[in-house]
């Protein structure tokens, strides 16, 4: 186990606060995953990537992690609370198909597949799962029962809700003592509910949806996080993430739901939460039309490796705003690291190499720092550049970086230079030994054409990519 502190921005206490879990050398952590009902956007990607950096970093101190995410695929409606169309309706009536539950099931599956996907490519660890909500209907239903057989349940004409009355410690995640956020002022008065801030356990629908004691139809957004979190994870666990939107509803009642049922607290030691993405000023969001997805960046020129990069740039609780200047930058300063990283020679470098102990406690000091990948960064620079390194232990110590940044260094190969162009090289080598200087001159332009550049060197010339 590294010695080092690792400090984490603790959204219950508003503070700064040292990492250390419940049970020793082990990390059970939550990760709030997708509404699957359309394909994720480039914001949605950032909260993954934020949980996939501390992920890492809790693996790079040794520990074992536990990571769990769930798939939205049932019960998320529009307004983020009680009211509003439900997502996934409106993902079946957008592709012209039959509501049913076998249809809700396949887009589910289709949209978590193209998720996956882009999880791959944006080198995010595969947290465990992820579980579909739709699976554990049953685990929520009986989460359910147990707050009705405490009494912090009632019953209105479309659905059973949790009466917040009777917590008196409510919207601790808010920093306590605000009363009514805008998150929740967003809650369609309902005029059955007894409080503005009681929120739904299960809606009623009589036309789909699952079976459960209280009529058919579909569990809460929140009880279904609550219940795979107490399913997977326990009772008590770690760490939880999410985007900072999840704050106010969403992780709020999951902490009034799961506090009640278990009557243990805190439900989650440490509330995490990533910034949002803006795109001209305003949150890039599904509804609003105004995001990108992923392919839309790759189409572009910008590599997925790229969009992680530019997100590590900036700290995980900053607001970002996507430009594309900025993004072409770092696709040009990526391009940059990668050949100044394959310059080091072979992998893995002959002659072993070794991680260097100065540069690696600044990366972590940084890094520890609740997570200031910004800073971590111009460590990875600076080693890069120091001449007085030699290229083994630049190698290795960049690979170590690595397992936390996960640029995906460790892949980078040499590309294969075809035996064409080596010949042309040659020969251009030769005419210029013989200093016949246009035939070099006129070859230069020939490797030109066929998208690779020759530079000369102390050690004879070099052929790369233009
Ligand atoms: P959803 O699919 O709506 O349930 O959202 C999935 C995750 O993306 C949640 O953790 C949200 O908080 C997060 N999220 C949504 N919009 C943005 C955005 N514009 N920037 C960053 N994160 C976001
Ligand atoms: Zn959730």
């Amino acid at each position: 186990m590294n010695s080092g502190k690792l400090l984490l921005f603790n959204t219950l206490s508003r503070e700064k606060e040292e990492f250390a879990p419940i049970q020793p050398n082990e990390v059970r952590m939550y990760t709030c995953g997708p509404t699957v009902y359309d394909y994720v956007h480039i914001g949605n990607l950032r909260s993954y990537v934020f949980a996939d950096v501390l992920r890492r970093t809790l693996e790079y101190l040794g520990y074992k992690v536990k990571q769990v995410m769930n798939i939205t695929d049932i019960g998320h409606l529009s307004s983020d609370a009680d009211s509003g169309e439900d997502k996934m309706t409106k993902g079946l009536l957008r592709e012209g198909k039959e509501l049913n539950l076998k249809n809700m099931r396949e887009l589910a599956e289709f949209y978590t597949e193209k998720f996956k996907g882009d999880i791959k490519k944006i080198n995010i660890k595969m947290p465990e799962g992820p579980y579909f909500a739709s699976d554990y209907v049953k685990e929520d239903i009986e989460l359910l029962k147990k707050l009705e057989k405490k009494d912090y349940t009632y019953r209105t004409s479309d659905g059973i809700y949790f009466e917040t009355s009777k917590m008196p410690d409510y919207g601790v995640l808010w920093g306590g003592k605000r009363d009514i956020d805008e998150g929740q002022a967003r809650v369609l008065e309902n005029p059955e509910k007894k409080n503005p801030k009681d929120f739904a356990l299960w809606k009623f629908n009589p036309n789909i949806g699952f079976e459960s004691p209280w009529g058919k139809g579909f569990p809460g957004w929140h009880i279904e996080c609550s219940a795979m979190g107490i399913k997977f994870l326990g009772e008590q666990f770690d760490i939880h993430t999410g985007g900072i939107d999840l704050i106010p509803t969403h992780h709020t009642n999951e902490i009034a739901q799961s506090e009640s049922a278990t009557g243990k607290k805190p439900f989650v030691k440490f509330w995490m939460h990533s910034e949002f993405v803006d795109i001209r000023g305003a949150r890039m969001a599904k509804s609003a039309g105004n995001f990108f997805k992923l392919s839309d960046l790759i189409g572009k020129g910008i590599s997925p490796l790229t969009y992680r990069f530019w997100l590590l740039m900036a700290s995980y609780r900053t607001k970002v705003n996507l430009n594309m200047e900025a993004l072409e930058g770092a696709e040009a300063a990526l391009k940059r690291l990668q050949g100044l990283y394959l310059a080091l020679g072979e992998n893995p470098p002959a002659g072993g190499g070794k991680v260097r102990a100065e540069y690696r406690a600044k990366f972590q000091s940084y890094l520890f720092d609740d997570l200031d990948t910004p800073r971590a960064l111009t460590v990875l620079w600076e080693l890069i550049k120091d001449e007085k390194i030699s290229k083994a232990d630049k190698k290795v110590t960049i690979l170590d970086f690595d397992k936390v940044l996960g640029l995906g260094f460790a892949d980078l190969k040499e590309e294969k230079i075809s035996e064409a162009v080596k010949k042309l090289a040659q020969e251009r080598e030769e005419a210029r030994q013989k200093k016949d200087f246009k035939k070099s001159d006129e070859l230069r332009v020939k490797i030109n054409s066929l998208g690779y550049e020759v530079k000369d060197s102390a050690d004879g010339p070099k052929i790369s990519r233009m």
